[in-house]
Order: C-alpha cells, then structure tokens, then sequence
C-alpha cells in the first residue's frame, strides 16, 4: 500500500471530452457538408457549362450555318485576327473544302466540355464539341476569344487518312505545318490532293 501510493497518480486521459452521442452528428455534418460541396460543385459545373456555351454556342453555330451553306469567304470573315493572321483565305477555303470532301454536311452538334479563361480582361474559351456529319461523328474543339472564333481543331476516324505529303505522317488537324517534320502543308499541289482525294473515296480500309 505504501509502495503504491509513491508512483505518481495516473494522467487524466487528454481524449477530448466527446461522447459518443456528439460525434454522430459531427459526421453526419460532415456527410452533409461534403454532399453539399458536391452539389454545388456539380451545380457550378453546369452552371459554367451552360453560360459559357449560352456565349459560344451562337458564334459556332452562326460560323457553322455558313460552313454548311459553302459560304467559306464569308465564315471567314467572323473569325479573330488570330485565325485569320495564321490562316490564309485560300488555305482555309483548301481546309473547308477537304472537311466537306471527307465528313460530308455538317448536320448537329452537342456540348460536351467548355472551358472558360479570363486573363488581362481577354475570355478565351474552348468548347468541345461532339459533331455528327453525314458520313460520320466528329469531336470538335473551338477556341473563341471574345467572340470570335480564334481557333477550331476536328478530329474524326473519317479525318486519320490524311497524310503529310513530306514524311507521311498521319494529320489528325488543319494547321499549316506538319507536326512531324515540320514542313508546310500549304505548298500541296492541287492535283495531288485531288487524286488523295480520289484515292480515300474508293479505298476501303
Ligand atoms: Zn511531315
């Protein structure tokens, strides 16, 4: 008994006091807050999905009536100095004509992500797209700043037989260099890209 009343006195638990009663509702505040989070998280999601498309869809859809309609030089005429710098009139008459050789009419199209950037008081946003055309779907993405179109990349199973007439590496986009080797894709002679032309209607892969 002596010996025992020399150890020092056990410590007091430092447990905070938190009855089994109080936590339940702690994690239930918890659960709600998190779905809450998710809710509004969600909510701002679509939210931007549909403003920012609310902005954008009108620019393409102006820019794509006049695509389908074969009004090349006046769709160009809406697009950001950007574009329009980087891409000649005739390279994107050359562009619009191959895309309607090989997707065929443009019919409809649905959202699927947009991304909205404000920098310096400049928007950029890049609205992906799923495109159906006539002969098949394509995904879309356009880049508008402001409201104009500045950029616009297609990717489609119907697109992946173009070829660089340098390297021959398979194009997947319109740009006026070849991601591979470099050279540009301007300078292809009409007749070659009539015969490529020939060549993709009657191969069968
Ligand atoms: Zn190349």
């Amino acid at each position: 008994m002596a010996n025992e009343q020399n150890f020092p006195p056990p410590l007091p638990p430092t447990f905070p006091r938190q009855s089994s009663k109080s936590s339940v509702p702690v994690i239930v505040l918890g659960c709600a807050g998190a779905l809450l989070v998710v809710i509004l998280a969600c909510g701002a999601f679509f939210g931007i999905l549909y403003a920012g498309n609310k902005k954008a869809d009108p620019v393409v859809d102006a820019y794509l009536t006049l695509i389908s309609q074969g009004k090349f030089d006046e769709a160009y005429a809406t697009l950001h100095p950007k574009f329009t710098e980087a891409v000649s009139l005739e390279k994107f008459r050359q562009i619009q004509t191959g895309l309607t050789e090989m997707l065929g009419s443009y019919q409809s199209k649905s959202i699927r992500g947009i991304n909205i950037n404000t920098l310096n008081g400049v928007t950029t946003t890049v609205a992906t797209y799923a495109m159906t055309f006539e002969k098949g779907q394509a995904t879309a993405v356009f880049t508008l700043i402001g409201d104009k179109i500045a950029r616009f990349d297609i990717d489609s199973p119907l697109l992946r037989d173009r070829k660089c007439p340098h390297c021959g590496v398979a194009l997947t986009d319109f740009g006026n260099f070849c991601p591979n080797c470099g050279k540009p894709l301007q300078e292809q002679p009409k007749a070659e890209s009539e015969s490529q032309a020939s060549q993709i209607n009657n191969d069968s892969p």
